[in-house]
């Protein structure tokens, strides 16, 4: 028997577009008749199903924010009776109440499909053993990696977060061939695994990362210590299900992206007009067959951008980059949009240079300028220095289409903080 799929049933773009059509009039009609919020918000903005009939109606329905979510709290934007729900799982609001998110049963079947997706496109198999070490609870990570991974019909392992001793013995008792975790994690237990001399009794040979935003150079780390063929970002969002609603597949060209369950549009956060295709900007996204909690143009807040080219997977489903950081910590310099993301992105790719790094902006006979101070790598001496300032500062003005002085500092000498780093000191 050949095995199952969880690819989407289109194969051309056509297909994917007809599909995406149906899927917004369906979402429209939904909200609008299941949720008062929706309908008001429709109405406000001159709008009724009958208005929405293909992807170019798209734009005339007006954004979802997270403020909406806290409208409606407990269960925010909710377009089924109470009685369909099956579960709840909430986010970690950064500021006030958690943002609860409820699943009928057929939202729950959707997210494990969607899921069971991400690891046919990693390569799996239903031989591996999937060793989760993500958080469970009402949080979506644990819940996600796990419905994924049975739904695919490999074997998982629920460990957990932390509990590092647990995590080797799992990895060395049971074979676990998979381990899902974010990257700080995933560090930790590269460190550990050496510590214990654990290197040859574990059979680890692919890693995939959680959300949570972190360097190319970190992933390597993590890849040689652990000694495996390859390793693969997880994008997600509460709102949107949560982890799962994209992966990069073995090409690694990008994050393939479920457009067959949700339209992503990338807009301008401050025009709220959409960029041009590959500029990047917020991540815009609708529903296209949720039932419990549909979204229409939800801003996430979180940046990447779109990529025009298709894979040479020669896969139906679009990509999008890494993700860039939220949009609240874009800082603009000379009409030019910057975010922290993408000075991480530029940093990493120069080998003279550490992960820790600040940006000053300053202002002088009426024009900005900016500065990004970054550490040198342990091992790196003095005598490099000129050659790897002129590389960065040419790097920076070709990437991010500005001109950046750049500074070297010792290693270890920037502050480090177990919190978020604050990097950007805007001093206009
Ligand atoms: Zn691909």
């Amino acid at each position: 028997m050949m095995p199952k799929t969880f690819m989407p049933t289109v194969t051309t773009q056509e297909e994917l577009e007809e599909l995406q059509s149906e899927g917004l009039r369906w979402t429209v009609n939904h909200a609008y008749h299941g949720s008062s919020f929706y309908r008001k918000k429709m109405g406000e903005a001159g709008i009724s199903p009958d208005t929405i009939g293909s992807l170019g109606d798209l734009d005339k329905l007006p954004f979802t924010t997270a403020d909406d979510l806290k409208e409606g709290y407990p269960f925010p934007l909710l377009s089924v009776p109470e009685d369909k729900i099956v579960r709840v799982h909430a986010s970690s609001g950064t500021t006030g109440k958690r943002k609860v998110i409820c699943y009928t049963q057929k939202d729950i079947d959707d997210w494990a499909n969607m899921f069971a997706r991400c690891y046919e496109m990693a390569g799996l198999n239903r031989k591996d053993r999937v060793q989760i070490g993500v958080g469970y609870g009402l949080w979506t990570a644990g819940a996600g990696f796990q419905l994924g991974c049975e739904r695919f019909g490999a074997m998982a392992i629920p460990v957990g977060p932390g509990n590092r001793d647990m995590h080797c013995e799992a990895m060395a008792d049971l074979s676990s061939t998979v381990f899902c975790c974010t990257a700080s994690m995933g560090l930790l237990m590269a460190e550990e695994i050496h510590r214990r001399n654990l290197v040859d009794r574990i059979s680890i040979r692919k890693i995939i990362f959680g959300a949570e935003r972190h360097s190319t150079t970190m992933r390597r780390k993590i890849e040689k210590n652990f000694g495996i063929e390859e390793s693969f970002d997880i994008p997600g969002l509460t709102e949107l299900y949560g982890p799962g609603t994209g992966i990069e597949c073995q090409r690694h060209e990008g994050i393939h992206y479920w457009a067959d369950y949700y339209i992503l549009e990338i807009i301008d956060p401050e025009t709220l007009k959409p960029v041009h295709i590959g500029e990047i900007g917020e991540m815009v996204v609708t529903t296209l067959r949720k039932e419990a909690v549909p979204l229409i143009r939800y801003r996430t807040r979180d940046l990447t951008h779109i990529i025009p080219q298709s894979c040479s997977c020669g896969s139906v489903l679009p990509m999008h980059g890494p993700l860039l950081g939220r949009t609240d910590d874009m800082f603009i310099i000379r009409g030019v949009n910057i975010y922290p993301g993408q000075i991480d992105n530029l940093l990493s790719q120069e080998a003279e240079v550490g992960s820790e790094y600040q940006v000053t902006l300053k202002r002088a006979s009426g024009q900005d300028y900016m500065t990004v101070r970054v550490e040198r790598r342990e091992t790196t001496d003095y005598s490099k220095d000129k050659e790897t300032i002129s590389r960065l500062e040419d790097n920076i003005k070709r990437h991010l289409l500005v001109r950046g002085k750049v500074e070297l500092a010792d290693y270890g000498t920037l502050p480090r903080t177990e919190r978020k780093s604050k990097r950007v000191f805007d001093k206009r």
